[in-house]
Order: structure tokens, then C-alpha cells, then sequence
């Protein structure tokens, strides 16, 4: 029998990476990181080395450790994920804050009315439900799949969200919000990084030929579903700051503002109505 530590040697001996070894290990032992690295030296049973084989060949054949694991930290929540969704990524905790920020200050109001556009797992609404009890959050999505693990999250975390299926604004007709804000696919449909997210939801990468497509689509109709004064934030790709602030200009919007991500990329812009 193995040691833990001769297991996670192994694992990076095969080019998995350090933490993910750790992760999946935890995972099969159903032990956090700590305790692994303080009992390496305790025997790995036959059934675990086997389970623990098993998630290192899918992690090699390129699923994301959160897959793996079932679920994905975000925002201080914890979010269970699957195939059926994109597989929250820290950039997107930007958007959030900058939408806590919104509401604590230039858009406080009793109950702000929040709409997240193609929630996936749900994390940017139930960050924001989280983080602002207050606010009536709504969120669509056009898959009935990620609305599904969106509900489950959802209820599983006890924040009330309320779940739409459709495509961007068509489940909200004669509606108005104080604050829109959503992570969209905008990855351009030729770019050779998709062929490493191949394990994710195409549609929630990518929206074909032109990655601005959907940011397109969510500009053209937020003006009819602002509040006078309501705020759109949209995350985007690190080279399309300039195209997101155009369209928001060219669409009205004011006060146009730009944030970056943790690897200092321009990756949110927004704008008042
Ligand atoms: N930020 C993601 C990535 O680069 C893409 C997510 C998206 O298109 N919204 O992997």
C-alpha cells in the first residue's frame, strides 16, 4: 500500500497539479488539505487508491477540479457544480463587488430590484441575495439545466432567488431593475483557448463567430429594462473593454467605468442609465 504521500507524488509525478493532487485526494478521504499534509504518512486503502486513479484520469482527460469535487467556492459561498454549467471563476467575484458596492451606496434603496443575466450556477445572484438580503433578486438563463443547479443552490444556501428561463431579457417584459449585471459567453468562437474548456457548456463560454454577440444582445435591451439612473455591469473578455464602452455610449449610458480582474485585465465595464 501507498503512503498519502507517495499517492500525491505520483499523481504529480503524472502532471497533475500540486493543489488539485491535494484536492481530489481530500476528496476521496473526505479530509481537508490540512489533515492530509499532517497525516502523509498514513497508508492509502485499495478502494481509495482506486477512486483517487479515477479522478486523476478524468482531471488528465481536462474536467475542472471543481467538477470533480462537485462544487466551487465563490464569493464566500459554497456553490455545487456540474457539467451543466460554467464552473465559477474568481474575475467574476469583480462584479459582484462592484455590485454590493452599487447597492450599499449610489443605489440604496428599501428592496432594488437585481437581474442577473445567464446565472449558470446561480453564484452572481446568490452572492448579491447574499450579500444584500434586501434586494429582490431575479435571474434568467435560456438552459433549463443551469436553471436546475441554480434552484439547487439556491435552496440549499436558503437565498431566494427568483429563476427565469429565457434568453437574456425575454422572460422580463414590461419589467424594470435598478441594477443588471451579467457574466456572459464572449469568448470569441475561433479561439484557440476554448479547445481547453471543452469539458464546460459551450454555450456559456462562447456565443459563436463574434465574442461580443451577447454583450450586444444585453446592451440593446437594458435601456428598456433600467430604473432611470440603474446601473448595467457586464464582465468581458480582457481585450474588449473598448468595444463594451462603445456600445454602452453609442447606447446612451453614462458614467461609463471599467474594473479589472485579479490578474490586473480589464475584464468589467459598466454604466449608468
Ligand atoms: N472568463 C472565462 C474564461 O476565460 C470565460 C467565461 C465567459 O465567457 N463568460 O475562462
Amino acid at each position: 500500500m501507498k503512503t498519502l504521500a507517495e499517492a500525491l507524488a505520483a499523481a504529480r509525478a503524472r502532471g497533475i497539479e500540486r493543489l488539485d493532487a491535494q484536492l481530489l485526494l481530500g476528496h476521496v478521504l473526505g479530509r481537508p488539505r490540512a489533515w492530509l499534509l499532517a497525516h502523509d504518512d498514513a497508508a492509502l486503502a485499495p478502494a481509495d487508491a482506486a477512486r483517487y486513479a479515477g479522478l486523476l484520469a478524468r482531471r488528465r482527460g481536462g474536467e475542472p477540479v471543481a467538477y470533480l469535487l462537485g462544487s466551487k467556492e465563490f464569493h464566500g459561498l459554497d456553490l455545487q457544480v456540474d457539467a451543466r454549467v460554467l464552473v465559477p471563476r474568481p474575475d467574476t467575484e469583480v462584479l459582484v463587488d462592484w455590485a454590493v458596492e452599487l447597492l450599499r451606496g449610489e443605489l440604496a434603496a428599501e428592496a432594488p430590484g437585481v437581474v442577473d443575466l445567464g446565472t449558470g450556477s446561480g453564484a452572481i445572484a446568490l452572492a448579491l441575495k447574499h450579500d444584500c438580503p434586501a434586494a429582490a433578486v431575479t435571474a434568467t438563463d435560456t438552459s433549463r439545466d443551469a436553471l436546475a443547479v441554480a434552484g439547487a443552490n439556491a435552496e440549499r444556501l436558503g437565498l431566494a432567488v427568483e429563476l427565469l428561463h429565457g434568453s437574456w431579457w425575454q422572460p422580463l417584459a414590461g419589467r424594470c431593475f435598478r441594477l443588471a449585471l451579467s457574466n456572459p459567453p464572449y469568448i470569441d468562437g475561433a479561439d484557440p483557448h476554448l479547445a481547453a474548456l471543452a469539458a464546460e457548456p459551450r454555450s456559456a463560454l462562447t456565443p459563436g463567430a463574434d465574442g461580443l454577440r451577447a454583450l450586444r444582445e444585453i446592451v440593446a435591451g437594458a435601456a428598456a429594462h433600467l430604473e432611470p439612473g440603474g446601473w448595467l455591469l457586464l464582465e468581458h473578455g480582457y481585450d474588449q473593454a473598448d468595444a463594451v464602452r462603445r456600445l454602452l455610449a453609442d447606447a446612451g449610458f453614462a458614467g461609463i467605468a471599467m474594473r479589472r480582474d485579479l490578474g490586473g485585465q480589464p475584464r468589467c465595464t459598466g454604466a449608468r442609465r
